[in-house]
């Protein structure tokens, strides 16, 4: 049998793709229309189905797993997870193509740019006084106007192109940070009727400080006590995406050690691809004979922001905002969670908004974690069609709960000179609650 690619044969055994899930693809096709990457691409090899096909290919061997064609279609892929809902098999699509992305990194296949963007993620998201130091950096960088000089003028990339690849990741940091050893607890307004753990991450705190302070604040106001267990950090999920999974375990057994001996009932995160992977962690360390249990036992405790608020029946805002607004689904709260009705419930429920409703809402935005710095160019043409759609509704405000989505966007928005606000969902609610009575 002629194998293609000049490689290895086959997946090691660790973190290998699953065969049964390989297997339950009935190659219907039925997914293709829900894949960002088909729709802007138009090449099977960029669909589910396709890439399921590729991997099956290494799998029996007929294809290696250096094979160029396997490499550049599989990492091309978001990892959005729109397929897994459009899916009426129930291929669980985001274990197998993130069980590829593990069996890459072991064999030493990344490619340079994720390759810069793992080495940043291992070395500095593991250690978050270093992150903090870091983004105090970057903000003075960004507050003093020197990244738009150095970014004009292109001088990184003409005086160290890898450097200028990692500054090319960095969102805009927020001038005061939210870190768990700050504010270790936040009492309920009123009578209290809730305790949950809150979850601070990495750079939601350093980059969205101020929705961090709008979730404690709407919480609070719905008669929340909140924890904010100090020994946390980031939850791995980038790491994860990239294929880094040993570092993910690292950080999931810390922020399982973290939140078990916090107060509160709930573990809240206002971060979709964040609260994905943490609802991920059972399946994430089954192997693990310490972990394993206590792994699936926090998971069961991780609600949403937007979910959570629903749950414990949080009061509508009494206070008005006027205008459209448009909900932006995160891949990782609609796909990987199964939250969607939750925040728009929310939304609705403030005086004064119309909430209108975009074209194909669960549609990928292109952000997905650092693929619009990996794959600029796909990413920003599947973010101009979600852009058409936010046009369309003629709404003056996008809600979102994932900061990438929310960068990303804002990102779209000022290139095409849209004047739309994009917000938190929490930023949002927060708002309304402060807002004075219709
Ligand atoms: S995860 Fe997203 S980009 Fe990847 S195949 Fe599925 S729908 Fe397409
Ligand atoms: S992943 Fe699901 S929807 Fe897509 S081709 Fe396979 S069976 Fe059909």
């Amino acid at each position: 049998m002629a194998v293609v690619g000049s490689g290895r044969r086959g997946f090691s055994a660790v973190d290998a793709p699953d065969a049964s899930i390989v297997s339950t693809c009935v190659h219907c096709g039925l997914c293709l229309n829900d894949c960002p990457t088909y729709r802007v691409l138009r090449v099977e090899m960029d669909s589910p189905r396709g890439r399921i096909q590729l991997i099956k290919a290494v799998q029996d061997g007929r294809l290696a797993l250096d094979s160029p064609a396997f490499l550049n279609h599989t990492f091309q892929c978001l990892d959005c997870r729109g397929c897994e809902t459009a899916c009426p098999s129930g291929v669980k699509y985001g274990a197998l193509i993130e069980a590829v992305r593990a069996q890459t990194v072991q064999a030493g296949l990344l490619p340079r740019r994720r390759r810069i963007a793992q080495a940043v993620l291992r070395v500095v998201f593991r250690r978050p006084r270093l992150l903090r130091l870091a983004a105090r950096g970057l903000w003075l960088y960004q507050r003093l106007g020197l990244q738009t000089l150095v970014r004009r003028l292109g001088i990184l990339r003409l005086a160290a192109p890898p450097l200028a690849e990692v500054e090319a990741l960095a969102p805009p940091m927020s001038a005061r940070f939210l870190q768990a050893s700050d504010l270790r607890f936040v009492p309920a307004e009123g009578e209290r009727r809730q305790r949950a753990a809150f979850v601070t991450g990495c750079v939601m705190s350093v980059a969205f400080a101020e929705a961090h302070r709008a979730s404690l604040r709407v919480l609070a106001r719905n008669g929340c006590e909140v924890h904010v267990p100090e020994h946390q950090g980031c939850c791995g999920a980038l790491h994860v995406h990239g294929g880094d999974r040993a570092t993910a375990r690292e950080l999931a057994r810390r922020n399982i050690d973290a939140f078990d001996s916090s107060g509160g009932e709930a573990v809240v995160i206002n971060s979709a691809g964040c609260g994905s992977m943490l609802k991920e962690y059972g399946e994430l360390l089954a192997d693990d004979p310490v972990y394993a249990e206590r792994a699936h036992a926090f998971a069961a405790r991780v609600r949403d922001l937007s979910e959570y608020l629903v749950e414990i029946g949080a009061a509508a805002p009494a206070g008005a905002l006027r205008g459209r607004v448009v909900y932006q689904d995160a891949c990782h709260l609609v796909h990987a969670q199964g939250v969607s009705r939750q925040p728009r419930d929310l939304i609705a429920a403030v005086p004064g908004v119309e909430l209108v409703e975009m074209t194909n809402p669960t549609i990928c935005c292109g952000a997905a974690g650092l693929y619009s710095v990996t794959d600029t160019a796909v990413s920003l043409a599947i973010l101009e069609e979600r852009l058409d759609a936010i046009e369309a509704t003629g709404a003056a405000t996008v809600v979102s709960a994932n900061p990438g989505c929310l960068l990303h966007i804002r990102m779209g928005a000022r290139r095409r000179g849209l004047q739309l606000e994009v917000l938190h969902l929490a930023e949002f609610l927060d708002r309304a609650y402060g807002a004075a009575p219709e």
